[in-house]
Formats: structure tokens, C-alpha cells, sequence
């Protein structure tokens, strides 16, 4: 047989606009040299400017998704986004104990436009089960303190993120008004590490997902955590520079 791409399993909504979901997911692994193997968790209804409806698929379609997937070859890393229910959230848990692959979670809670995406239930869920077992979580600081509401900084939502059992936690400042964009990497036995990137002159539809796949992207090309996080950044930053308007609401990363 010959040698299998490296292949990213992306678990995340469906975006009919093209800007954030499964559509990122596939095109920014894609764009890091893997394939994406796509199974849509949730259809939505949504402009560029905001999200009207989502709609849960299946747990046991997904499942049997899961399964045809994983007969056909080994995963190299899991990206998961947006969850459409807790049945999901349970198989999701069962996938990450039997693959053992890098497993990076983009929490994807409330759309940029500010449409809640996610009950304060299924939150809870996700929190109590699937945290503990990630190996990147990529929340902005708003989601972050979503998860951990009296945690005061990021810091803190972070401290309380790892100590769940998720290993880093990479929370982004693209919501935070200032000159520049800050993220900070938190994980357990090491100093945070700051990354600071130029404030673009815009705002962004899908930017999240983008950058949660090009990490997972980069780890299952073999990356280590650290060089997946800043080549990720590196790129994705390069999307947006040139984000380009699909819509009329916000532009979208250019991701090719
Ligand atoms: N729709 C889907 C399926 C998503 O996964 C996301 C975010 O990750 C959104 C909508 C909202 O994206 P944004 O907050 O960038 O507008």
C-alpha cells in the first residue's frame, strides 16, 4: 500500500459561508501538507455576520462515520471544534482513549456575531469530560472565562483549564481591544510564553477554527507542541493579512 498522507480527523460544524467550521478546518490542514478527514458535527444557519441556528447531527450517524473512518487507516491527529451534544461529547471522549493522536479542541462557544452556540448544559459536559483529555485547547479569553467564570485573567482560567488534566492551553486575545493581539501559552511545568502579533485593520470570521487546525495540522506532520503553536500563529496571521470578503459582514483568513 502506499504511504498514507498524514491525516487529521476534524470533528466540527458546518459553515455555509465557507469562513469558519469544517470548511477551515479542511482547507488550513490542507494547507500545512495533511489531509482532513471531515465529519460534520452540527449544520448551521449563518451569514458572515452571524449564526441564526444550529442544528446537532446524529450521534449515531457520527459514529458510524467514526467507525468506516478507522477501519480505513490510523489517525494522525484530532482537531474537534464545535459539539452539537452530550451524546456526541461521549463518543468524542471514547475516540480520544482509543487513538492516543494529538488532540487539539478549539471550544467554540459563541459566534463572533454573538449568537450562543452552546447550552450552558452541554458547556458543562464538555468541561467535566472532554477537557481533562486534551492536548491543546484554543479558546479566546472570552471562552475561556466562559469555562472558568471567576477566574479574573487568562492566567487563571488557564490554571484551572489545566488542571482538569488538558495539557496546554493556548488562549488567544484577538477579542481584547488593544494595539496589538496578544496569545499566551499556559501549560503546567513552564512559563507562560507570549506571543504578540499586529492588530489587522479588520474583524475576522473563522479566524479560530483556522488557526486550531493549522496547529493540529503541524502536529500531525510531526511538529512538536511548541514549533505546531508558533508555525500555526505564523501562518495563520499571514491568512488574515490577506482575509478576503465573501459576505457582507466579516472577511474571511485566505487560507491557500
Ligand atoms: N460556525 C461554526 C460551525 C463554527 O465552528 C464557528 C466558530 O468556530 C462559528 C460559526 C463562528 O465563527 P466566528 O466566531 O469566527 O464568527
Amino acid at each position: 500500500m502506499m504511504p498514507l498522507v498524514k491525516r487529521v480527523l476534524c470533528l466540527s460544524g458546518h459553515d455555509p459561508t465557507g469562513g469558519a467550521g469544517i470548511h477551515a478546518d479542511i482547507e488550513a490542514v490542507a494547507a500545512q501538507g495533511g489531509h482532513a478527514l471531515s465529519i460534520v458535527t452540527a449544520l448551521t444557519v449563518q451569514d458572515t455576520r452571524n449564526v441564526r441556528h444550529v442544528e446537532p447531527v446524529a450521534a449515531a450517524l457520527i459514529e458510524r462515520q467514526l467507525a468506516a473512518l478507522e477501519e480505513d487507516g490510523p489517525f494522525d491527529a484530532i482537531k474537534i471544534g464545535l459539539i452539537g451534544s452530550a451524546a456526541q461529547v461521549h463518543l468524542m471522549v471514547d475516540l480520544i482513549r482509543r487513538s492516543r493522536v494529538p488532540l487539539v479542541f478549539d471550544p467554540v462557544l459563541r459566534a463572533g456575531g454573538g449568537a450562543d452556540l452552546v447550552d450552558p448544559e452541554l458547556q458543562a459536559t464538555v468541561l467535566d469530560q472532554l477537557v481533562p483529555l486534551v492536548d491543546l485547547m484554543t479558546p479566546n479569553l472570552a471562552e475561556a472565562r466562559r469555562f472558568v467564570p471567576d477566574g479574573n485573567s487568562g492566567g487563571a482560567c488557564a490554571a484551572s483549564l489545566l488542571a482538569t488534566g488538558c495539557r496546554n492551553v493556548l488562549v488567544t486575545g484577538g477579542d481584547i481591544p488593544g494595539p496589538t493581539v496578544l496569545n499566551i501559552w499556559f501549560r503546567a511545568d513552564a512559563e507562560p510564553r507570549h506571543f504578540e502579533w499586529p492588530r489587522l485593520d479588520e474583524t475576522f470570521h473563522g479566524a479560530g477554527c483556522t488557526l486550531a487546525s493549522a496547529i493540529a495540522g503541524q502536529l500531525a506532520l510531526g511538529a512538536s507542541m511548541a514549533e505546531a503553536i508558533v508555525r500555526g500563529q505564523q501562518w495563520t496571521q499571514a491568512a488574515l493579512t490577506r482575509a478576503v470578503a465573501v459576505g457582507c459582514g466579516r472577511r474571511i483568513p485566505f487560507r491557500r
